[in-house]
């Protein structure tokens, strides 16, 4: 799951790390009466308003913008709710912002220079072990560093055993260039980051830029953060944190269904049951011309319910132009399945308009082709593989 900038921030801030502080604003008013308030608590007087939405580059798509004065907050703001931002992270129909985070200005002028870097705490499923990520070269895409310039990124592995030890932090900070207070800060900073990380049961923090001012402070001025789904249950105060406006609203109806649902850009709608097979059948599509619409594992009990939420949640997706039904009938019967595709199909009358292609295969495969083959609806049924994705062809053909 992932988190907002001003939440990620609100975690970092929970367990000391330091932060470009800011307060969230619904609408104008709001981010005019968060500037004040931020004024009075860090003397700030210029301000950053940043669009809040899943999604990066938002400096480069106008999201986050300078203002030195409450009537800019006011006019900025103004502008940046309700836009549809879009970077280079997002589609080109870009993300609508529904709140933006009003922060202090933290590149304000000094003694010594700013610097951006780049920080992140993961984890390295090559080694089975976390791993801190960073980089001299922060504030920018950080893809583009690791593709031009890939040694000027570093990485650290934690052992799960011990955790980070300091010797760690310092290494990173002297690998940064540090020296003085802006190296004690950043070594401060690396070992409440990787605390933030493990505690919080994430799978990414990813702080870019994060910032040295010219004062050696070292903070975050960017947080991205994602919380392991499977941890949410022991972590309520992290999953009440959940934007759902920020999904894509089939996936969130079908995962409330139970249904395991993930929206592609195809053409062709599957219905399987088992993540093997349901990307073996991606392939397929693929092979016979098509693009798949959707990834969509029914698990082990296809009856009718199940198969009729499926449909249903297959068919909102207007791209839609085929259904490639693919299940392997071990502990739940082909002909149980057959008869819950036309009970679904029954049920749900003219709402399906594609043509649909159903492969059973396993217990009583022939007995259910049988089933589908009376039925006298517009069901093709196939046996073999290479049967179904001959008719996946035929159709998209049509
Ligand atoms: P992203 O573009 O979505 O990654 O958003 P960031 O939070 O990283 O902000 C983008 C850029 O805005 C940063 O790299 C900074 O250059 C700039 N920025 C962020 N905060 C401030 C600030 O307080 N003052 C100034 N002048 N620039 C800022
Ligand atoms: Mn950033």
């Amino acid at each position: 799951m992932n988190l907002h900038e001003y939440q990620g921030k609100e975690i970092l801030a929970s367990f000391g790390v330091r932060i470009q502080r800011g307060m969230v604003a619904q609408n104008p008013e709001e981010a005019v009466a968060a500037a004040k308030q931020l004024t009075e608590e860090t003397g700030t007087s210029w301000y950053v308003v940043k669009a809040q939405v899943h999604a990066g580059g938002r400096g480069k798509g106008g999201g986050v913008k300078l203002a030195k004065n409450l009537e800019e907050i006011a006019s900025i703001s103004e502008a940046i709710i309700g836009m549809d931002l879009v970077t280079p992270q997002t589609s080109t129909a870009g993300k609508r912002v529904h709140q933006v985070l009003v922060a202090e200005d933290v590149y304000y002028p000094g003694e010594s220079e700013t610097s951006e870097f780049y920080m992140s705490v993961l984890l390295d499923r090559s080694s089975g072990r976390n791993m801190i990520m960073y980089s001299t070269e922060g504030g920018m895409d950080i893809e583009e560093v690791a593709e031009h310039t890939p040694h000027l990124i570093f990485t650290e592995t934690i052992s799960p055993a011990v955790g980070i030890m300091p010797f760690q932090a310092r290494k990173i900070a002297f690998n940064l260039g540090l020296s003085g207070t802006a190296f004690k800060e950043m070594t401060k900073f690396v070992m409440s980051l990787y605390k933030a990380y493990e505690e919080s049961d994430a799978s990414l923090f990813e702080i870019n830029p994060v910032l040295k001012t010219s004062d050696d402070k070292i903070l975050a001025v960017d947080a991205k953060v994602s919380i392991d789904d499977n941890a949410l249950y022991r972590r309520k105060v992290y999953a009440d944190m959940r934007d759902l406006r920020e999904e894509n609203a089939i996936e969130v109806e079908a995962n409330a269904v139970g249904l395991n649902y993930v929206d592609l850009d195809g053409n062709v709608g599957c219905m399987v049951n088992g993540a093997g097979l349901a990307m073996a059948t991606m392939d397929l599509i693929k092979m016979a011309g098509g693009e798949p619409a959707n990834f969509l594992d029914v698990g082990g009990t296809a009856d009718a319910k199940r198969v009729e939420e499926a449909f249903r949640i297959i068919l909102k997706d207007p791209n839609v132009k085929a259904i490639l039904i693919n299940i392997f009938g071990g502990i739940v019967r082909c002909d149980r399945v057959a008869q819950g595709i036309l009970g679904a199909y029954k049920n749900m009358g003219d709402a399906i308009k594609v043509p649909i292609i159903v492969r059973l295969q396993g217990t009583n495969a022939e007995l259910a082709k049988e089933i589908l083959d009376n039925s006298g609806l517009a069901v093709k049924s196939a046996v073999q593989f290479q049967e179904a994705a001959d008719k996946v062809k035929e159709v998209l053909a049509l």
